[in-house]
């Protein structure tokens, strides 16, 4: 910047890349039940290590996140589908989920538009990986709930919006659940200790009984004859 410089820019809506409107289709939006997210193309610094970002809505004029124009320019490469596809659904998973990061909510909602978008890109699934989860401690646990939760919602008719919102509810209440699951497991332990210990008493209970039976038995016995 020199002095009394700078530098702006204006968004300007302009017809999409072909590349791009090949493949992000209204049949796209109704095949994924999702509202179309606005895309803000931009020319990434030779070397940079990102494909797409999503702001926070805050920092964006209409909601928009953003690709890398190189992904949809003939340079080197042919422009891929599915490269495409990964990289907006992936940012729009995130403008969907605005307080996520790359939890199992994000993977699970994350699944459920590649899997709906699977007509479109086949197998589309099969790009995503541990990054898409990486910012959970126990990766095994989370990919299970996400995997099973996305599954459960991928042919139901609830949009992409609205699983947003219960994939968010119901990680709040399985994270409380799975927190709560070592006290749990304390609670059941002990109580099947005590059990034993009852068990344990009783039997003793009826041997002395029985013991204390046959001896009188036996004294009463002598007595008599
Ligand atoms: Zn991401």
């Amino acid at each position: 910047m020199t002095e009394n410089i700078v530098i702006t820019y204006r968004q300007v809506p302009i017809n999409a890349p072909p590349a791009f409107s090949k493949v992000v289709t209204p049949d796209l939006f109704s095949s994924i039940k999702m509202k179309a997210v606005d895309v803000l193309f931009k020319k990434a610094q030779d070397g940079a290590d990102w494909s797409g970002f999503c702001y926070e809505n805050d920092f964006t004029e209409t909601g928009e996140v953003v690709i890398d124009i190189k992904w949809v320019q003939e340079h080197i490469y042919e422009p891929s589908n599915k490269n495409i596809l990964k990289i907006y659904l992936h940012e729009c998973a995130h403008r969907l989920l605005p307080d996520m990061s790359h939890n199992a909510v994000f993977f699970a909602l994350n699944l459920l538009l590649f899997l709906r978008a699977d007509k479109h890109s086949k197998n589309l699934f099969h790009t995503m990986n541990l990054y898409d989860i990486q910012d959970e401690t126990d990766i095994p646990k989370c990919l299970d709930w996400a995997y099973q939760i996305a599954h459960k919602y991928v042919d139901s008719n609830k949009t992409a919006e609205e699983c947003a919102e219960i994939f968010s509810t119901q990680y709040t209440e399985w994270c409380t659940w799975i927190d709560g699951a070592d006290a749990r497991a304390a609670t059941t332990r002990k109580k099947w200790l005590d059990l034993h210990e009852r068990v344990r008493d009783l039997l003793l209970q009826r041997w002395m009984f029985l013991v204390v039976g046959c001896l009188l038995g036996l004294l009463i016995r002598t007595l008599i004859v």
